[in-house]
């Protein structure tokens, strides 16, 4: 089949190489996936993947631009992962936006948009069980029990399906890169797994699908996160080294400036998620915050 057009797949042979003409493919089968998927590998294209839940903003085309430069071929997957949801969390009402997303990717020159539905990736009650065991027990791992539990079971069949040579994740979820590069180790998967850095506003704050859900009171709050956490680099960079004095400035510059609830704001070792009496090895400093409406995440790593 020949057709050009929005979604729609256009081939040519070259020299009996099937050439690939740069328009997107809405996939929406793991069947039909997996035959991409194949069909470039055994044309040697190197694929690299991001997975997301969709609702774009900068971050996702961020790790979309970083994928273009290393790859042949990029593919993004948009899955609102009910696995990865606590009961009295956000799924229901996740932000979401297929059109606006389709045209984005399609701007940002991505070949293949996976975008399954929960049946087509959950079709029976699980048979299996993955559970992580570490880097899981502070932060988000503990706010959010067997939310990565639903990561690493999404992500290890995502990577099945899509096959890729690279995996694109944001440092905003530090912890996700961590638990991800377990995954990636431990299950052998033949994957380099690249970190891409924090996209921002230009007021400083995470960019986030769900800032949305901030009022105009938190959107003008929401920086103070940001704003703490360079505090802690700060201190830091002028020899501080203990995580106990360094967390209670993040608390207090928190509790002075937003009227968020502090989730946790935790100094830990990176990525091995420990806690530490000293600084003297990669740290993170995190911090999460529950708005009326948004918790928002944020973190900044430090190497002394
Ligand atoms: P999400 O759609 O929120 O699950 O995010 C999909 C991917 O985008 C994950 O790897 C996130 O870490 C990454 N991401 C989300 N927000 C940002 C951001 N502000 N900067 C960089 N990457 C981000």
């Amino acid at each position: 089949m020949f057709s050009i057009g929005k979604g729609k797949w256009y081939t040519r042979k070259v020299f009996g190489i099937e050439e690939v003409e740069g328009i997107m493919k809405i996939i929406r089968s793991i069947a039909e996936m997996q035959k991409e998927t194949l069909m470039h590998k055994e044309n040697k294209r190197s694929i690299g993947f991001a997975p997301t839940m969709g609702y774009f903003h900068k971050g996702h085309l961020q790790l979309i631009e970083e994928a273009k430069k290393e790859n042949d071929i990029v593919a993004v997957s948009i899955f609102v992962n009910p696995l990865q949801f606590g009961e009295n969390e956000d799924f229901g009402r996740y932000p979401r936006d297929e059109k606006r997303d389709i045209q984005l990717a399609e701007s940002y020159g991505v070949d293949l948009l996976f975008i399954p539905t929960v049946e087509e990736m959950y079709p029976t009650k699980p048979q299996l069980n993955m559970v992580m065991v570490d880097r899981v027990d502070v932060l988000c791992g503990k706010s959010r029990p067997g939310h990565f539990d639903g990561v690493v079971t999404v992500l290890a069949k995502l990577f099945h399906i899509v096959q890729p040579n690279r995996a694109y994740f944001g440092l905003k979820d530090a912890q996700q890169i961590a638990v991800v590069d377990v995954l990636i180790q431990q299950y052998n998967f033949p994957i380099e797994l690249i970190r891409v850095p924090t996209a921002r506003e230009d007021n400083g704050l995470a960019m986030s699908s769900r800032n949305v859900y901030l009022t105009e009171q938190e959107r003008a709050e929401a920086p103070a996160i940001i704003h703490a956490l360079q505090e802690a680099k700060s201190l830091m960079e002028n020899e501080e080294r203990h995580p106990a004095v360094i967390v209670e400035k993040v608390r207090a510059l928190l509790q002075q400036h937003t009227s968020a609830k502090i989730d946790y704001v935790e100094l830990l070792s990176y990525p091995e998620l420990k806690t530490i009496e000293q600084i003297n090895q990669q740290v993170i400093v995190a911090v999460a915050v529950q708005f009326e409406k948004a918790r928002l995440i944020d973190n900044i790593i430090y190497h002394p």
